[in-house]
């Protein structure tokens, strides 16, 4: 496999097999992002895809993979034909394959219609990693989302009614104390409009040279203490209905809360509960001193 630049993957996907089948991000806007900033956005020929595919196939045997995904920001963008043709040339060579993911941001998912996306997903492409970052309108707007709240709902309905599953993820303390409120219960209306198969939080820390850094440090936004991220997190998932499945899969978050809505509801907010109640030495440090360590 060549890889090129830095490679971002959801945490879930740290044991996939990762393609690069796209370079960068095509939206590269977003306020708080510096995964590929100063990058462009390139599609790479399909024949180079296919010779990582067998690089991979020599290099692991036929058995062993299990799951791929599909780098880099938004792979979802490119068309159905070429996705099916890369989903295909996977499950030729890799009979176990359980699962082909890929980024989709929800301002591209609804670029292509119903019988597409079934092709994709029949082609072995069954879960997209969208990030959504908030479900409010005006945090959506300031940190150049892309994308309205009405929009992701209809997009994210679209391509699930094609039997894709979703992860879509929350940014916990991108409005900062401002707007948590309103982020909180934005993002659970979207949530509960287009129940997602998971919905994964992660915290807010400012990336040096982004827009949304240059707003905390003028003084423009301020970070969550681990108690008012634990507050936020605690009005979502009371708000939550699902059915979807909340995790807190990465290293930014202060408390790992997770279970199913809405079975697990109650537990986890009387673990929340219980969590606002310990002293702050029991969490990890503050958000600022986190910032310039690449999360
Ligand atoms: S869509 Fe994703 S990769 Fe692209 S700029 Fe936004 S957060 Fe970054």
């Amino acid at each position: 496999m060549r890889y090129q630049g830095t490679v971002y993957r959801p945490p879930s996907e740290a044991g996939s097999l990762i393609i690069q089948a796209t370079l960068a991000c095509p939206h590269n806007k977003c306020a708080f992002c510096g995964m590929y900033q100063g990058r462009k956005f390139h599609v790479r020929p399909i024949e180079e895809v296919i010779e990582d595919l067998d690089t991979a196939l020599q290099v692991y045997g036929a058995d062993r993979v299990r799951t791929i995904f599909l780098a880099d920001g938004n792979t979802a963008v490119l068309p159905a034909e070429k996705l099916i043709a890369i989903g295909e040339a996977a499950k030729a060579r890799f009979p176990g394959l359980q699962r082909i993911t890929m980024y989709g941001s929800a301002k591209f998912l609804v670029k292509k219609s119903l019988e597409e996306w079934q092709g994709i997903a029949a082609a072995g492409i069954t879960r997209i990693h969208s990030g959504l970052e908030s479900g409010d309108a005006e945090t959506l707007r300031a940190i150049n989302k892309g994308v309205t709240p009405q929009e992701a709902v209809a997009a994210y309905r679209h391509v699930m009614s094609a039997g894709i599953e979703l992860s879509v993820y929350l940014m916990v303390g991108v409005a900062g104390t401002e707007r948590w409120r309103e982020h909180a219960l934005g993002s659970a209306s979207v949530l509960n409009h287009a129940p997602p198969s998971f919905v994964r939080l992660r915290t807010f820390v400012p990336h040096p040279g982004t827009p949304w850094h240059d707003r905390w440090s003028q003084g423009g936004l301020t970070l969550l203490s681990a108690y008012e991220a634990l507050q936020e997190t605690r009005l979502l998932v009371e708000q939550l209905q699902g059915p979807t499945t909340l995790l807190s899969d990465h290293v930014s978050n202060f408390l790992d809360v997770q279970g199913q809505i809405p079975g697990d509801k109650a537990t986890m907010l009387a673990e929340i509960d219980e969590a606002l109640q310990w002293p702050r030495t029991a969490f990890r440090p503050p958000t600022e001193r986190l910032v310039g360590l690449g999360l």
